[in-house]
């Protein structure tokens, strides 16, 4: 049996994977359990497979598993949760913005009864001012849209209790946020606080097209609140339209002038319709999310595996 599994997502990261394996294993010899190492390949184009497979000839804690192609860093996640077999399981992004020597101190929360250890970032370095900014905007919209505790500048570098894995793999939906489900899933969680690091080498694997994307599940995934929106818009735009109406009647009755020309029309036109493509664009954002759960696909399909055991039995429950 092992203890503890650490979860791994890699997507091209060749130039990192080695250095994260030495740094992870410094670390994981010093704790008190039989451990491993669980990679799970995102579908990566370059080398990080081949790795994989020699670290782990070479060593029976290092497992995978091998995308058939690339389903998202939250995917990845959760395929590393449905094989976990530890009593504790850590999650940690590949490029040692995350650093491993911080595992220690969650184990030590967890052994204090912790279900739950976030580790929340109090700097960031070597990140580009806009995804500084974008990340700052986007914790704090996302915890006002929302009734969940989600706790601020947090990512997913965090450990998790069995009793907390076991509920998260039962959650079988696709536009995954598991950052947000944790907290959803409740426990005793507690924080720990550090500084993140530049990434070692390479580039971020999250190009603004993604992060886009992966905020729109953060907040459709938890709040209803942007189509709430239509509604006030909608409420807040027809009593102005009222109240402009009695301006022009009472121009148009009592005075010599009347509101001018077509220019004034056209800007109320373009507006009153940028209003409404909006709200069916963020109407359009959820549809095509119950779309995705309806058609009940995998959230991911293997192509190959080495160490694992079966899926967690809540998964096959599911019949995925
Ligand atoms: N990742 C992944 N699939 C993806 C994108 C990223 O598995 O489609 C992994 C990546 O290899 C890394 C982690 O997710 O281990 C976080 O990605 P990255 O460091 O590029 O994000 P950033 O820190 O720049 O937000
Ligand atoms: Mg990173």
């Amino acid at each position: 049996m092992v203890k503890y599994s650490v979860i791994i997502p890699v997507y091209n990261e060749a130039l990192v994977i080695r250095e994260t394996y030495k740094r992870l294993k410094t670390v994981m010899e010093q704790t008190d359990g039989p451990y491993e190492l669980l990679f799970v390949n995102d579908g990566s184009e370059d080398e990080t497979l081949s790795i994989l497979k020699e670290l782990s000839v070479k060593d029976e804690t290092v497992k995978y598993l091998d995308f058939s192609r690339n389903f998202g860093h939250q995917i990845a996640i959760t395929a590393g949760m449905d094989y976990a077999a530890g009593e504790a399981v850590i999650i940690i992004d590949a490029d040692l913005q995350d650093p491993p020597e911080l595992i220690l101190q969650m184990i030590q929360k967890w052994k204090e009864g912790y279900e739950v250890v976030y580790a929340k970032r109090t700097k960031r370095k070597g990140e580009t001012v806009f995804k500084k900014v974008t990340a700052h905007v986007f914790y704090r919209l996302l915890r006002a849209s929302t009734e969940i505790d989600i706790p601020l500048d947090t990512g997913d570098f965090r450990l998790i209790d069995r009793k907390v894995c076991d509920q998260l793999v039962s959650m079988r939906e696709r536009s995954r946020f598991v950052r947000g489900l944790v907290s959803w899933v409740g426990f005793k969680q507690t924080a720990i606080e550090y500084e993140r690091d530049e990434r070692f080498a390479g580039e971020t694997k999250y190009p603004l097209k993604k992060m886009l994307r992966f905020s729109m599940d953060g907040i459709t995934s938890f709040s209803y609140k942007p189509l709430k929106l239509a509604s006030l818009l909608g409420f807040l735009l027809s009593f102005s339209s009222v109240i402009w109406m009695f301006v022009v009647l009472y121009l148009k009755l009592f005075t010599d002038s009347t509101v001018a020309g077509w220019s004034s029309l056209l800007m109320a036109t373009l507006f009153f319709n940028g209003v409404v493509l909006i709200m069916l664009g963020v109407m359009g954002e959820y549809i095509g999310r119950i779309y995705d759960e309806v058609k009940h696909r995998p959230l991911y399909i293997l192509k190959d595996c080495r160490g694992v055991g079966q899926k967690h039995e809540k998964v096959l429950q599911y019949a995925e």
